[in-house]
């Protein structure tokens, strides 16, 4: 998707802080960080939500949360972390291709506001 703003990042033609990089994946600094650690892991393909998965996405799937715990690990989360996705206006999705989000270093509060 030409105007999609995580596509753009995934294909180089916005700058982003990267922290991890594959042939399918990209890992990112949130711009508006949440926590101490906040990253976003993305497909490079355009994907909107969990909503368009299939099972040919799995393979995907499985490298970005591998590579959030990876980071987590990396980046010092010895308490815990949260990974967690937005699907839908009512969870609060504002960017319209599938992220995750890494957020870590501090106490966080359940259930999400
Ligand atoms: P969500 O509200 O779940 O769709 O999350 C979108 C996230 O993207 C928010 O946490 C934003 O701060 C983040 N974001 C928006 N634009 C950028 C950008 N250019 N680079 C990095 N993160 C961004």
């Amino acid at each position: 998707m030409t105007d999609c703003l995580f596509c753009k990042i995934a294909r180089k033609e916005l700058d982003s802080d990267i922290v991890h990089e594959s042939d399918d994946i990209m890992v990112f600094r949130d711009i508006n960080p949440a926590a101490p650690l906040h990253v976003l892991a993305v497909p490079k393909e355009h994907v909107a939500s969990v909503d368009e998965l299939t099972r040919d996405h799995a393979g995907v799937l499985s490298e970005m949360l591998i590579a959030l715990s990876t980071i987590a690990g990396r980046e010092g989360t010895d308490g815990g972390y949260r990974i967690v996705t937005n699907v839908g206006p009512d969870a609060g999705q504002s960017v319209l291709h599938l992220h995750f989000h890494l957020l870590g270093g501090r106490a966080m509060a359940w259930p999400p506001g």
